[in-house]
């Protein structure tokens, strides 16, 4: 059967791009290997999808080009997904920092995606494994369907007990596509050795700043019992490289020299009692037995004091490794960015072959970055189809 366009994957991006090329008289069809589509958007956020970010802007996206990314983000923006969500009643909510959630359920998004496709008459077939991609005469062939453009849109490898795979990548280096190594990203850092030890404070968040190299984040920390998670280290691990350290400032809003000036106002506080009632009493007394500097304050020295805010505002960790792929939120690298258009998405030495969403060498922060990467790259290549 003869179409415009197949495009393979009912994600974010597949579906948005099905919907673009659909509405513009583009005969798509969209295969699907689940049963049903947009499986990751239904647990997205929480079940409430975070479907995109006011502050979205390029240098809140990793990848090997960093202006790669700035053509498509431009073009569709989180303000006209807004007006699409409006447009379909659904109510929403700022949550935090610019992150858009659903008041009702991620089901919402994936309904209107599903609704806009139909505007498009895109045929969606699910449950079709994909086997063998057939290229020749300008034509690619997928099982029983035929058609001059091809969109890899089956994303990455995180969270393979729903399916995800490198299908991919795969796919684009049978295409002669390089592919920037894939790791895990948006996920928790696991600690070893003496770290251990704050396994015993499983299930304790603090608002830290918290950095790998020349990044930081100001959001939570949640110690679990493997490591670090929380919104602060979900975003810096996707910065972080093994046998780096991650630095945590417990205390990010107390200003320099506020130990000294807590020895003059109140000489017979002990650091154990200021941590106590500056943080949770699990923290503060972890922290308070590895600082082991158990004397009133005006037994100590400012000097002794400088150094224990100084370790405070820098407590440096040295994950073992990563949660993996298992619990990551997205993969970090994929199709390299230099094999495609930034404007149209298309493969520079393969015309007809599009590229686009978790499945290209693009990657946001967490906080609906992810999918506004994900509807913006569709709706370039829906445009170009
Ligand atoms: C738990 C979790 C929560 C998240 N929450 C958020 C959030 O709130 N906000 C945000 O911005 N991002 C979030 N993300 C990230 C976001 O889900 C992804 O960035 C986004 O789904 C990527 O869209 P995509 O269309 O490229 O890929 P996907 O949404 O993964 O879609 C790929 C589709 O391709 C299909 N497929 C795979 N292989 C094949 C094949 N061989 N043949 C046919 N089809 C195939 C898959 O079944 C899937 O339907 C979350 C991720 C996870 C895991």
């Amino acid at each position: 059967m003869q179409y415009d366009a197949i495009i393979l994957g009912a994600g974010a991006a597949g579906l948005m791009c099905a919907a673009r090329a659909g509405q513009r008289g583009k005969r798509v069809v969209l295969v699907e290997k689940s049963e049903a589509p947009g499986k990751k958007i239904l647990i997205s956020g929480g079940g409430r999808c975070n479907f995109t970010n006011l502050h979205t802007a390029p240098d809140r996206y990793l990848s090997a080009n960093p202006h790669f990314a700035k053509s498509a983000l431009a073009r569709y923006t989180a303000r006209d997904f807004l007006d699409l969500v409006e447009r379909h009643g659904i109510a929403w909510h700022e949550k935090t920092l610019g992150q858009l959630f659903c008041d009702g359920s991620a089901r919402q998004i994936v309904d209107l995606l599903l609704d806009e496709c139909a505007r498009g008459s895109v045929e969606i077939r699910c449950g079709a494994d994909v086997g063998a991609v057939d290229h020749a005469d300008g034509s690619f062939r997928v099982g029983d369907v035929a058609a001059p453009a091809l969109v890899i849109a089956t994303g990455g490898p995180s969270i393979p007990k729903m399916g995800a795979t490198g299908f991919a990548y795969d796919l684009a280096r049978r295409f002669g596509l390089k592919v920037v190594e894939p790791r895990p990203a948006l996920v928790p850092l696991t600690l070893g050795g003496e770290e251990v030890l704050f396994r015993e404070i499983s299930g304790v968040s603090a608002p830290v700043t918290a950095s790998a190299g020349k990044t930081r984040f100001a959001e939570a920390a949640l110690f679990t019992h493997r490591g670090l998670s929380g919104p602060a280290i979900l975003q810096v691990s996707s910065y972080w490289r093994p046998g780096e350290p991650v630095v945590i400032d417990f205390l990010p809003d107390r200003s320099a020299g506020w130990l000294v000036e807590a020895k003059r106002a109140s000489p017979r506080a002990t650091l154990r009692s200021l941590l106590r009632g500056a943080l949770s009493a699990r923290l503060a007394d972890i922290l308070a037995d590895r600082l082991a500097m158990p004397a009133e304050l005006a037994n100590l020295s400012d000097k002794a004091l400088r150094e224990a805010e100084m370790r405070l505002a820098a407590w440096t960790f040295h994950p073992t490794g990563t949660e993996g792929l298992a619990k990551a939120e997205v993969t970090v690298g994929g199709i390299s960015t230099a094999e495609l258009s930034s404007q149209t998405m298309e493969a520079k030495r393969v015309p007809g072959l599009f590229a686009i969403g978790e499945a290209v060498d693009v990657t946001g922060w967490l906080g609906g970055y992810n999918f506004q990467w994900a509807w913006a790259s569709g709706v370039a290549a829906g445009e170009a189809i």
